[in-house]
């Protein structure tokens, strides 16, 4: 009879609910008791405001502007007209998407330029790109280490490394923030208990602006046969006389460090990540890394964009020796106010430790009635009592929306 019924056994009822509903996730429910209290407190939520157009040292949200320093945009590249129309000829040439991965039919000759513009810059064989900075890392520590290898990470490593090394299933020890003689010391005792043994650091912190010694890690990997990662997200751009990043800082060989990685997000406006090395490590990158085989390629005005921003950080020099100059600026007018700045060295990143979530995301919201927007950094994507603002200068920021900035942050804190 085809009118009956279909007969289904009812649903079990042994499985507790909170294994099945997103709402009773333990991470959502945390999620939910930390927004109410903020509401409670009458602390306006810092997260996902809306910036109505390009945000540069001055930003819109909502209709108003802001003095910006919630941004990556270091050298101001996201508005050079160069960057736009190069992606827009890219849009022309290719279209939006290249439909495939690259090793399958996604390969255009921007991928290339934009590639060989980045090994250059290192002065390296070759690197690669990937469509995200985060998978970057992930794809790459995931992919090349494993359970008989070691990775030591300084303590303070993003959570893209963190990711991968927790994909790799290698052994992970975190050293303390640059203290290169407990990582000696690890290595001296561990070392021949491994195959591989990968040292991961950063050129800037992301949190701190402080940077590692390069040379003294140069030292320490070599001499334990180890492999050297540092993660230039915030350096590159950044550092050295023409921004060619923490190599030039310290005047090494691009050789000197294992595997360079670097995103396409910040200095150069785009999005993306890369790795550049020798011919080896790139070649099994492209043929063998999941992040990169099994997914799409990136985007042709991407990678325009990012070539873009690269030729004209190149060309506008001045552009880096601003934003050091600004850095220091802000950096000394910081201190000169009693602000604690941690360890930066007044780069691209300068934190205002303030000592408690609660405070940070106050100050924040303070200076945002005030017109400038900077984001707080809580709990726990820092400890605790290390809660701050975290300041992101760019060139364009004059030392008039540093000194307005600062006077509100000091007036702010002793209120
Ligand atoms: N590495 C570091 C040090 C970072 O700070 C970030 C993100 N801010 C990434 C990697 C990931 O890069 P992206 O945001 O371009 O994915």
């Amino acid at each position: 009879n085809a009118e009956a019924p279909i007969a289904r056994p009812a649903a079990r009822d042994d499985i507790p609910e909170a294994f099945y509903r997103f709402h009773l996730h333990p991470g959502y429910l945390q999620l939910r008791i930390i927004n109410e209290g903020a509401k409670k407190m009458g602390i306006a939520s810092p997260f996902f405001k809306q910036h109505d157009g390009i945000a540069g040292a001055i930003s819109q949200i909502d209709g108003q502007p802001y003095i910006n320093f919630a941004s990556y945009n270091y050298l101001d590249l996201n508005q050079h007209p160069a960057v736009h129309q190069a992606a827009k000829d890219a849009i022309d040439q290719y279209g939006v998407s290249v439909s495939a991965s690259r090793v399958v039919s996604g390969e255009r000759p921007i991928h290339r330029e934009l590639e060989r513009a980045i090994a250059d810059a290192y002065g390296v064989d070759d690197a690669v790109t990937f469509v995200s900075g985060h998978a970057t890392n992930v794809s790459t520590i995931g992919h090349l280490f494993g359970p008989k290898d070691l990775v030591l990470h300084d303590e303070l490593i993003h959570n893209s490394a963190l990711q991968g090394i927790l994909l790799s299933g290698a052994k992970r020890l975190p050293f303390a923030h640059n203290n290169y003689a407990a990582l000696d010391e690890i290595l001296s005792t561990q070392r021949r208990q491994f195959e591989r043994v990968l040292i991961v650091v950063e050129g800037i912190y992301s949190m701190d602006g402080d940077f590692p010694d390069l040379p003294q890690l140069i030292e320490i990997k070599n001499r334990h046969r180890a492999l050297l990662m540092v993660d230039e997200a915030h350096s590159f751009g950044v550092m050295g006389p023409t921004g060619m990043g923490i190599r030039e800082h310290f005047g090494v060989a691009g050789q000197d460090v294992d595997i360079w990685m670097g995103t396409l997000s910040k200095t150069l406006s785009a999005c993306g990540g890369y790795i550049a090395g020798e011919s080896a490590l790139i070649e099994h990158l492209k043929f063998l890394a999941p992040g990169f085989l099994y997914s799409v390629g990136m985007p042709a005005p991407v990678a325009a964009a990012a070539l873009a921003a690269l030729n004209c950080m190149q060309q506008e020099n001045q552009r880096v020796q601003t934003l050091q100059a600004r850095g220091q600026y802000f950096l000394a007018q910081a201190k000169q106010r009693g602000i604690d700045t941690g360890h930066s060295a007044g780069l691209a990143i300068i934190p205002a430790i303030v000592g408690s979530s609660l405070k940070a995301a106050r100050l924040s919201a303070a200076l945002f009635a005030q017109g400038m927007n900077v984001q707080p950094i809580l709990y726990p994507a820092v400890p605790e009592k290390a809660a701050r603002l975290r300041f992101f200068i760019s060139c364009e920021h004059s030392e008039q929306q540093i000194d307005a900035t600062l006077d509100a942050l000091q007036a702010a804190l002793r209120a």
